[in-house]
């Protein structure tokens, strides 16, 4: 059976990273999408109010696996038994970081993991977790940026934030 890991910290899920898991889940017979709970980030949902946010959007893809881990991506890919890492690229900006990454993968793993790259749809080029955040944070429209559920749960914990 042909596995892949697309591991990232989705937060929260857009667009943009949808059409990645839509397109990697038809070239693999299971993708595990795998939020990254990393402690050293502040991010805007928990690890496991993302896991449930991808839960849902993804929920009419039948070869899905959501799960979440912590430390390293070659042990946690080890631990599943998965050798393929998916990640996303939008630009070339994204290249240089996402390179660097592949090779530390590959040569910590011992060659056990590799990367596969797929680029990004060009009406998803602009999209990144971070801008759809500071747009929200501003009472901005962000239906174009994440489908409906994860919208009603950024504006509300914008709301929170902001009181
Ligand atoms: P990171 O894992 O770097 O914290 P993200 O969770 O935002 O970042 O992204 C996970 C992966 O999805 C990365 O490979 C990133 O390049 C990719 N990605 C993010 N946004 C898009 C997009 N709009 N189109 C394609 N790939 C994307």
């Amino acid at each position: 059976m042909k596995k892949a890991i697309y591991p990232g910290s989705f937060d929260p899920v857009t667009y943009g990273h949808l059409d990645v898991i839509h397109r990697a889940s038809t070239m693999f017979d299971e993708l595990v999408v795998s939020v990254l709970n990393n402690k050293a980030k502040s991010p805007l949902f928990s690890a496991e109010e993302r896991v449930k946010m991808l839960q849902e959007v993804t929920k009419d893809i039948g070869n899905i696996k959501i799960t979440s881990f912590s430390g390293l991506l070659i042990d946690y890919a080890k631990e599943i038994d998965v050798h393929i890492a998916i990640r996303g690229l939008r630009a070339i900006t994204d290249f240089e970081y996402e390179l660097q990454i592949a090779q530390t993968n590959r040569k910590l793993s011992g060659g056990e993991l590799d990367t596969v790259f797929l680029t990004t749809s060009l009406e998803y080029a602009y999209l990144s977790s971070s801008s759809v955040k500071e747009i929200a944070s501003f009472g901005g429209d962000v239906s174009q940026c994440v489908p409906p559920f994860v919208m009603e749960k950024i504006y509300k914990r914008c709301q929170e934030i902001n009181g």
